[in-house]
């Protein structure tokens, strides 16, 4: 049981490593983003996860993230959608950020 579930979880949680970085041609700091929205999804830190994003310089937040193609999902090593959690991270802790 222990082994479906972990087959299972396999792609459905960051491991915050950032090897999909360096396949965006923009300088979005996704590792981060995904810590972030980790708080605010999973923690109950709404409030604080958005005080954090807001504090990412401009270029590192998932602001284009719906707009690009997201070849950092590619590059992903656990083959996670990463543009489209990213575009979810912006939409939840973009708020405070706009
Ligand atoms: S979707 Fe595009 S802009 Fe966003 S992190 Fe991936 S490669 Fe970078
Ligand atoms: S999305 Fe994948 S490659 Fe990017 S930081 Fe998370 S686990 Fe690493």
């Amino acid at each position: 049981m222990l082994h479906r579930y972990a087959q299972e979880m396999y792609d459905r949680y960051c491991r915050f490593c950032g090897t999909c970085e360096g396949k965006c041609p923009g300088d979005v700091a996704i590792a981060d983003v995904m810590r972030y929205a980790m708080y605010f999804k999973y923690y109950g830190r709404e409030k604080r996860s958005m005080e954090l994003y807001a504090a990412l310089p401009p270029r590192s937040r998932a602001s284009t993230c719906d707009r690009c193609p997201g070849p950092c999902n590619t590059a992903c090593p656990f083959g996670r959608r990463v543009r489209d959690e990213l575009v979810e991270a912006h939409r939840l802790l973009s708020f405070a950020a706009a």
